[in-house]
């Protein structure tokens, strides 16, 4: 009896220790102590009710960059943080941004109508009336022009549409393509009608896909109303994003600008972006083909191909003229690492009211700042230096993070540990991508922070969510790793120049998947009347978006030794490789089989006289891929990244403060100066978006995309640019092991 009664309190003890001495990922046992009090302590902070009044104030008229209340928006945050006691400016850029100033399409044939291209003002919606600051329906950075031609419909417009357009024998050259939202980023599909031909692009909203389909239509419930339509850039983003006329380089006053007949990154064609109630009229005078069933909107008419007999008009005349744009930077130095940068953003600017896009981002970045303008006065001091951006001029082309990065490039590189962005936010489960080096430390906070509907952790939540909706065969996976997986970023918010431009590690955060929203994107509708019926309507998750994103910023601030962890990142490597080698060989098998298909006359024997179908040519099959140079490195990499791994763990707290230069560059060490094969300015050889996906991410991007584009000479040649970049970030986990051991001799 004594015997147990002596366990049971030696159990006891060792549980009560275990609560007193919390552990933390590069901290000591006294620092994490101290850390998660102050953690806690901040996370008490914000409120919903001041979220809610910074998105009235923030959305109450429509700001877009160049106009007067973005720039009252900009000067208003200002305030804020200064009243709160914060170093904060302003920097100001001039970027190119083009404006409309004339815009018209007609139907000609076989039917007249002329298309409204406009949304209405709704009475029970109190800032859908804001004509006169409202920028219209259009896409930033389509050319001007004035074309008239025969419509094609052509799907989403993704490379797979055009393939199936061309086995249909249908070519969209001369033609105005008709392509529907989804699938693709917007600024692909006129990239690659240009390339087929095409002469103008019109993207319109299928109630398919933000519509009536998927919900009651606003103002009922939150769906796209018919005369709804999606503003939006086209700008060549994944040839590089910011102002178009200072690639590389920030867009100061000084800065040489080069003439727009020399900038590659407008559409080729004219492009513009109309409602479904537009472009009804044009899908139901469209003759050719009944087009296949995944093409199929959800309109109340036969969808056809075309081309014809539609014939459309469009004319688009815009304003290119160069507006100042205004980045808000605020900056807590820190106390002992001032040199060592934790980077926060957030982007201020919308297309109109923009409550959920940015505001409900925005608004919580900036009850973020409140909070740790509190911490201060209460004696907390961060170890590094933290600085907070409210950018300007993300929606054009992501145009205040990249001037203000590339401003900036040679200090961020020498001093940046971390970026952590975000963007609209709405209710739901967390969700974070970035960099693989950041995956547990992403997980460790998810840890502390509780879900506010389910009142488990936030971890907890996505992880069994996670599970119910994987493939039964990935679950085991699922459950016996011990972190959840982040995916990696592709592009579409003020990331992207910290992760492909400069290799600084990044991540992108918020949470959503729970509200029925995302069909007033970038229309007059996205407004606070909206948001608060249909998002995040008690800013629940606002105020754990700001819990979420501020605890990050602090423990990035005040480690000992950063926490990066590089195990799952040569872990996610390898899956990468083996995506990789699954696509070439999937590729060449199905080449083959084509190949055997055009040599048995199987396309003759298929085919239909009464309807035109023209069978693929014959392809030469991609030699095989040696992979050896990406598996050898791979491997070294895993290697160099447990023994670090061990050595940390090993070293318990006495971790050497200098440690940390190394880990600053370990993401640097991941790029190239040299950049991507046709677009430099992405440097990152690991992360890229996708030439022909615009958001969508391509992991070995040098590699993947020379697969998938056929370009077989160019596959080994960056495969060994990818394997010395691991190799050197090996070398790199080797010194930092070697100081380890050595600083614990
Ligand atoms: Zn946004």
């Amino acid at each position: 009896m004594r015997q147990i009664t002596s366990v049971l309190i030696l159990f006891t003890l060792a549980l009560q220790a275990a609560d007193i001495a919390p552990t933390l990922r590069g901290y000591s046992q006294r620092a994490a102590t101290a850390e998660l009090e102050w953690e806690k302590t901040f996370r008490a902070i914000p409120q919903q009710d001041r979220l809610r009044e910074n998105m009235r104030r923030l959305s109450a008229r429509p700001h877009h960059l160049g106009s007067p209340y973005d720039k009252d928006n900009a000067e208003w945050i200002l305030a804020q943080l200064k009243s709160w006691g914060l170093d904060a400016k302003i920097e100001v850029f001039d970027t190119l941004f083009s404006t409309p100033l004339e815009r018209s399409l007609e139907l000609l044939e076989p039917v007249t109508y002329k298309a409204r291209l406009e949304e209405p003002a709704l009475p029970e919606d109190p800032t859908s009336n804001q004509k006169s600051e409202q920028l219209p329906t259009y896409n930033a950075y389509s050319i001007d022009g004035d074309v008239s031609g025969p419509v094609v419909y052509v799907n989403y417009g993704t490379p797979a549409d055009y393939e199936q357009l061309q086995r249909m024998g249908v070519s969209v050259s001369g033609a105005i393509v008709l392509a529907r939202y989804g699938e693709s980023w917007r600024g692909i599909k006129p990239k690659l009608a240009a390339e087929h031909g095409a002469i103008a692009c019109l993207i319109y909203s299928d109630p398919h896909d933000d519509g009536s389909m998927r919900g009651d239509e606003y103002p009922k419930g939150p769906m796209r109303p018919p005369f709804g339509a999606q503003r939006g850039s086209v700008m060549d983003m994944p040839v590089y994003p910011g102002d178009p006329q200072t690639p590389g380089v920030g867009a100061t006053p000084d800065a040489k600008k080069i003439p727009l007949s020399e900038v590659t990154t407008l559409s080729k064609i004219p492009v513009m972006p109309i409602s479904y109630a537009d472009a009804e009229p044009f899908l139901k005078n469209l003759g050719g083909d009944v087009v296949p069933e995944p093409w199929r909107g959800n309109l109340p008419v036969t969808y056809h191909v075309g081309p014809g007999p539609a014939k459309a008009h469009l004319h688009l005349k815009f304003n290119w003229d160069r507006r100042p744009l205004y980045n808000v930077i605020a900056r807590i130095p820190g106390s002992r690492y001032p040199d060592e940068w934790v980077v926060r953003g957030n982007h201020h600017d919308a297309w109109v009211n923009g409550a959920s896009d940015p505001v409900s981002g925005v608004s919580p970045e900036l009850e973020e700042m409140r909070a740790l303008a509190e911490l201060l006065q209460k004696g907390w001091k961060p170890e590094r230096t933290i600085i907070y951006c409210f950018w300007d001029g993300e929606e054009p082309g992501l145009l205040g993070s990249t001037e203000w990065a590339e401003t900036h490039a040679a200090e961020l590189k020498r001093h940046a540990v971390a970026y952590i962005n975000s963007d609209g936010n709405g209710r739901g489960f967390f969700r974070a991508e970035g960099s693989h080096s950041l995956e547990n430390f992403v997980n460790g906070v998810m840890k502390d922070i509780d879900d506010p509907e389910t009142h488990m952790t936030v971890w907890k939540r996505l992880r069994l969510a996670d599970i119910s909706r994987a493939p039964i065969d990935k679950r085991g996976e699922m459950r016996s790793r011990p972190d959840l997986r982040i995916a990696a970023l592709g592009s579409g918010s003020d990331y992207t120049v910290f992760i492909d431009h400069l290799g600084i590690a990044s991540l992108n955060v918020g949470y959503g998947g729970e509200d029925e929203g995302g069909g007033q994107y970038h229309s007059i509708y996205d407004d606070v009347y909206y948001y608060t019926h249909f998002m995040d309507t008690d800013f629940a998750y606002g105020r754990l978006l700001a819990e979420t994103a501020g605890t990050m910023m602090m423990r990035l601030a005040d480690a000992e030794v950063l926490p990066f962890q590089f195990t799952g990142l040569a872990d996610t490597i390898h899956t990468y490789i083996t995506e990789l080698k699954k696509l070439a060989s999937d590729q060449r098998a199905e080449i083959k089989e084509r190949n055997a298909e055009i040599e048995d006359g199987t396309f003759a024997a298929l085919t239909n006289p009464k309807r035109k179908m023209v069978p693929p040519a014959k392809e030469p099959v991609p030699p095989y891929v040696n992979f050896a140079p990406l598996d050898n490195a791979a491997d070294e990499l895993s290697q160099a990244a447990e023994n670090y791994e061990r050595a940390l763990l090993a070293s318990g707290d006495r971790a050497p403060a200098s440690l940390n230069a190394k880990l600053i560059q370990s993401e640097r060490l991941l790029t190239s100066a040299e950049g991507l094969p046709n677009r430099p300015w992405f440097e990152h050889l690991i992360y890229a978006p996708g030439l022909y996906t615009g958001y969508g991410v391509k992991t070995i991007p040098g590699v993947r995309e020379a697969i998938e584009q056929k370009r077989p000479a160019e596959v080994e040649q960056q495969m060994i640019r990818v394997a010395t970049a691991l190799r050197n970030e090996a070398n790199l986990l080797d010194a930092a092991t070697q100081e380890l051991m050595a600083a614990n001799k």
